[in-house]
């Protein structure tokens, strides 16, 4: 059995499912998801993300939090939360960063993972106990007592938050679907009924334009934004999207071996993700109490917070590293790199104003 053939099964039983069901069996489907049971990071992996390469991202996302502990009065307790940490790699960069810079910050911290992997979890725990500190794992925000202060940062998480689609057809909006072919192969079509049309879609889009909606990325963001609200705190997150509703896409993308492929051809073998809606996300957060300022994209955030003084900084005191830590600092903020596609999103409450962010207009 496959995951092919479980959905095959699934959809001649009930019929053709959703971009977004479809996508959630494939990452989360617990004997044959992508995540839960064979997820491949890195550069031998299916791809790669912004902590993989180079350590300075996490160091500089330790050093912003240190200023919010800060700007939070230096409480007491926080809550340092990481969003989908895959192999653990940033949260580890983000102690280091933290511990020469606030060690206060680091005692006051409890560290918290939130994950469903159990791969991931044990490869987390792994780098936890490398670098000496103690986590706590659980699967949803739900799960944050808001009797504490919250840091929380989230690096390529939002994106796998499943999505659903529509196609603009002469008829009207039209759900996307996953359903069989004539051959019994997985293949997209479309809903008899009008697709429940979104409040941030273009109004006028031609035939045949596609677009995408998340009932889970905005629930997630109300939950981050009622969270940060109640407990007070910020949070961070950087991923691949547009800023505002950019027109519309089909961002539906399978990654394998750090090369795409069809969406429906291997499910549950592949990473596959949408580009990140902000302008939905951080509206749900606003509705739920929390400041959302303007999304940034990521070479300017990288910039404001330090990124080129720290990679002059390792270039010196490891000059045989220098041309590769030039290369690293290239790919994370060069515009036809990832400077341009990936955008830093902060959600924070009332009272406070993390930098670089500008309050929202
Ligand atoms: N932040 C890491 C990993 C990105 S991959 C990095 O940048 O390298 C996405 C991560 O989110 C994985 O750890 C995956 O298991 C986790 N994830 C995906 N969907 C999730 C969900 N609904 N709840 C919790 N974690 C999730």
């Amino acid at each position: 059995m496959s995951l092919a053939q479980r959905l095959r099964e699934i959809i001649a039983a009930e019929g053709p499912i959703s971009v977004a069901r479809y996508m959630e069996l494939c990452l989360h489907d617990p004997v044959f998801g992508y995540y839960a049971t064979r997820p491949r990071l890195g550069a031998q992996g299916d791809f790669i993300t912004a902590p993989h390469v180079s350590q300075m991202v996490g160091e500089l996302l330790g050093l912003w939090a240190c200023e919010i502990f800060s700007a939070l009065g230096r409480p007491k307790l926080v809550r340092l939360v990481e969003f989908g940490p895959g192999d653990g790699v940033m949260m580890t960069d983000v102690l280091r960063a933290a511990t020469s810079a606030a060690p206060e910050f680091i005692e006051a911290c409890e560290i918290v993972l939130v994950e469903t992997s159990p791969p991931l979890m044990e490869k987390q725990a792994r780098s936890m106990r490398e670098c000496g500190h103690e986590a706590k794992w659980i699967e949803g925000i739900e799960e944050i007592p808001s009797d504490a202060p919250v840091i929380a940062l989230a690096n390529e998480f939002l994106d796998c938050l499943p999505v659903r689609q529509a196609l603009r057809t002469e008829a009207g909006w039209r759900e996307r679907l996953v359903g069989l072919d004539g051959v019994g192969r997985l293949a997209f079509t479309l809903s008899a009924n009008e697709a429940p049309c979104d409040a941030h879609w273009p109004a006028a889009a031609s035939s045949g334009a596609v677009a995408e909606w998340s009932p889970e990325l905005r629930a997630f963001g109300a939950s981050v934004g009622g969270l940060l609200a109640r407990a007070s705190g910020a949070a961070l997150f950087l991923d691949y999207g547009s800023a505002e509703d950019e027109g519309l896409a089909d961002t539906l993308q399978a990654l394998r071996g750090h090369c795409r492929e069809d969406p429906l051809a291997r499910p549950g073998e592949a990473d596959l993700t949408a580009h990140v809606r902000f302008a939905p996300f951080l509206s749900a957060a606003s509705a739920a109490g929390a400041e959302t300022p303007p999304t940034l994209a990521q070479a300017e955030f990288l910039r404001a917070i330090g990124i080129e003084e720290r990679a002059a900084i390792l270039g010196r005191s490891r000059p045989d590293r220098a041309e590769q830590i030039g290369r690293q600092l290239r790919r994370l903020v060069a515009a036809d790199q990832m400077g341009l596609l990936f955008r830093a999103a902060c959600i924070h409450s009332k009272g406070l104003a993390p930098a670089p962010f500008e309050a929202a207009a």
